[in-house]
């Protein structure tokens, strides 16, 4: 089951906005396929981490075992799938990462750390950029225009 994560958000001055880096943490909720149950905190899955996967699989992103039913279950992202989210796309949801899961369904994402914004004219790269409240705000000295991130909404879409 291959399981999309679309994001929707208004930027204001940005070209696009991108997880940064292999080491950028994807924190999802997800249920098991077996039994229903949902993890209780927020789990997290990176580019630059690999575990050694049930079912055959070589390595996962993630491998967990329900607390539940103690399936082992796994997902991996695929890395070819992250995508930026362009000004072009603002105000509309675009699928930015797709993950390819064995056991379990994601359920919610929280967006947290570790985004990168580029400054529309500028160009200017801001690092670190933090969504956990579903929006930012900064100033791009180069371009001399504030720039912001706000009204971050995601879904979850099946992939074939
Ligand atoms: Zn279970």
């Amino acid at each position: 089951m291959k399981t999309g994560l679309q994001i929707c958000a208004q930027l204001e001055n940005l070209q696009e906005i991108q997880p940064e880096g292999e080491d950028f943490r994807w924190y999802l909720k997800l249920t098991c396929c077996n039994c229903g149950e949902e993890t209780q905190d927020y789990v997290y899955c990176s580019l630059g981490e690999n575990h050694p996967a049930p079912h055959g699989r070589s390595s996962a992103s993630l491998v967990l075992k329900c607390k539940l039913c103690k399936r082992e279950n796994s997902l991996d992202i695929l890395a070819d799938s992250v995508a930026s989210y362009t000004l072009e796309d603002a105000g509309r949801f675009k699928t930015i990462v797709i993950f390819d899961c064995r056991g379990v369904t994601p359920v919610d994402f929280s967006p947290r750390v570790g985004w990168e914004a580029k400054g529309l004219e500028s160009g200017t790269i801001f690092s670190e950029v933090d969504l956990k409240e579903r929006e930012w705000f900064d100033y791009d000295e180069k371009a001399g225009q504030s720039v912001s991130i706000t009204e971050l909404k995601h879904q979850f879409i099946s992939v074939k």
